[in-house]
């Protein structure tokens, strides 16, 4: 039988206990074998990414360790130009480790609004299915105008954490504490490698 397979994109710009949640869910809610983290390289989404690619690899390796049913990607680090959902997708279906995996992409309820914008929607659902789990202040079934989405959309209830990346670099550029919001080796991580000291002018939310 073939693996189920999560799959789960962000920026990861820095990873946090929202991700780790949201990940943990998808495996008991939709019985999956693993879930696959891909930092983005250059997001098409956003203006900025903060920390390098590099970072943000070993900040999502630091906060899965020792977590068997999760693993991290360098695919789309390691790409040259934007990061696409689509390309993403094609290049796992291609790996034989894949090949006859189900495969469900996993994002927010923010992140899921957005799809109808995504490049080659139309093909999205052929390669994967589509997870949003629940995100405080976010409707996972509609996209920002309130309409339906495109693509057929599997909404997974998961106790809110309401935190973000934004949240870690505003505090930690405030030089306020984020024990609460990540990791205790990411946490360590950004303060040895001083990432986010610099006050946060990206736009991402
Ligand atoms: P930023 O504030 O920089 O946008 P973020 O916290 O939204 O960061 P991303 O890397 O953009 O993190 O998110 C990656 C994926 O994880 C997206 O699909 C996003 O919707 C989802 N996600 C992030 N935080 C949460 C959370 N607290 N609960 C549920 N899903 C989340
Ligand atoms: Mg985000």
């Amino acid at each position: 039988v073939g693996q189920r397979i999560g799959v789960l994109g962000g920026t990861f710009d820095p990873v946090h206990l929202g991700h780790l949640s949201a990940a943990s869910h998808a495996v008991s809610g939709l019985g999956l074998d693993q879930v696959l983290f891909v930092p983005a390289g250059q997001p098409w989404q956003k203006q900025s990414v903060q920390a390098s690619g590099r970072d943000r690899f070993a900040m999502v390796s630091l906060a899965i360790e020792g977590v068997q049913s999760f693993a991290v990607s360098r695919l789309e680090i390691d790409r040259e130009g934007p990061t696409y959902t689509i390309d993403t997708l094609r290049a796992l279906r291609s790996w034989p480790q894949y090949e006859q995996a189900d495969l469900f992409f996993i994002t927010g309820a923010d992140a899921i609004a957005e799809i109808d914008s995504w490049k080659d929607h139309d093909q999205l659902a052929q390669l994967a299915a589509f997870v949003a789990v629940t995100r405080p202040g976010f409707d996972p079934t509609t996209d920002p105008d309130g309409a339906t989405l495109a693509v057929p959309v599997i909404r997974l209830d998961v106790p809110g954490l309401d935190i973000s990346s934004t949240l870690i670099r505003q505090r930690v550029a405030r030089g306020e504490s984020i024990d609460d919001l990540t990791a205790p080796n990411v946490v360590r991580y950004i303060d040895e490698h001083r990432l986010y000291s610099e006050p946060d002018l990206s736009s991402a939310s």
